[in-house]
């Protein structure tokens, strides 16, 4: 859950408790609440993020109808995607796993592995807990940014796009280790691909083919990746 608009903490307090009332949610525990570092052109001020575990016999589905009903009862107005918002509540994973790839959800949640803004809150609460199909637990994930990580970008066809995308990256984070990558070289930590990615799966982040476009996106999961949540 996350939010920068209004009074946050109140919110993500509310939002746990209309969690709670749920009569087939159980909420089993809360983690502590970060302050992170918006991500997006239009993200705004910080935010305010946390995690909470539940157990449900929802369907995935009527979980997420509820938890976006939560959300526009805080007021959440969908204008600018990614802007500033009262609320936002997304479901990450699940325990069995649950695998699933619909416009309405995915799970795990696609960028969950790279966003510290989720990870600092899940490892409070969930950090042993094995992501099936990446086949790493949280803290995993929490671990590999605190190295000196680097990033590639991996196009399928030799592209212009793919060394504008480095190149304008790399003026964004000048300490950063960002280049072109190709199967056969190490794997860099975060790996973004444009075009078919097969053979490059699971973990990557797919980029979209406008290169102003993959340039924003790719920015945004270095700066989620690099962000240092503070507990509050
Ligand atoms: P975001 O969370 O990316 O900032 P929204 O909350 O507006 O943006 O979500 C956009 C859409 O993403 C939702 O309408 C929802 O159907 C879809 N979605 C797909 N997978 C998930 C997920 N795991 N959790 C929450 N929403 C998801
Ligand atoms: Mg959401």
């Amino acid at each position: 859950m996350g939010g920068n608009l209004g009074d946050v903490a109140a919110t993500l307090h509310g939002a746990e408790a209309q969690l709670a009332a749920h009569p087939q949610i159980r909420v089993k525990a809360c983690s502590r609440r970060y302050r992170t570092t918006p991500v997006g052109a239009d993200a705004g001020t910080p935010f305010l993020n946390s995690a909470v575990e539940i157990a449900t016999d929802l369907e995935p589905l009527a979980l997420l109808d509820y938890v976006q009903a939560v959300e526009n009862g805080f007021g959440r107005v969908r204008t600018v995607h990614w802007g500033p918002r009262t609320l936002d509540i997304d479901l990450l994973f699940a325990v069995p796993a649950v695998i699933q790839s619909t416009p309405r959800l995915t799970l795990p949640h696609p960028h969950l592995w790279y966003r510290r803004f989720v990870l600092e809150p899940l490892s409070d609460i969930a950090g042993d807990e094995l992501i099936a199909p990446y086949g790493h637990p949280v803290n995993h994930f929490m671990a590999l940014w605190r190295t000196n990580w680097r990033v590639g970008v991996f196009a399928s066809t030799a592209c212009a796009s793919q060394n504008a995308i480095v190149r304008a990256a790399a003026e964004r984070f000048p300490d950063r280790r960002i280049a072109p990558w190709t199967p056969g070289q190490p794997r860099p930590e975060l790996l973004a691909a444009i075009g078919d990615a097969t053979g490059i799966k699971p973990l990557f982040l797919l980029l979209p083919e406008d290169v102003a476009t993959a340039t924003q996106a790719l920015v945004d999961a270095i700066t989620a990746a690099e962000d240092t949540p503070v507990p509050i």
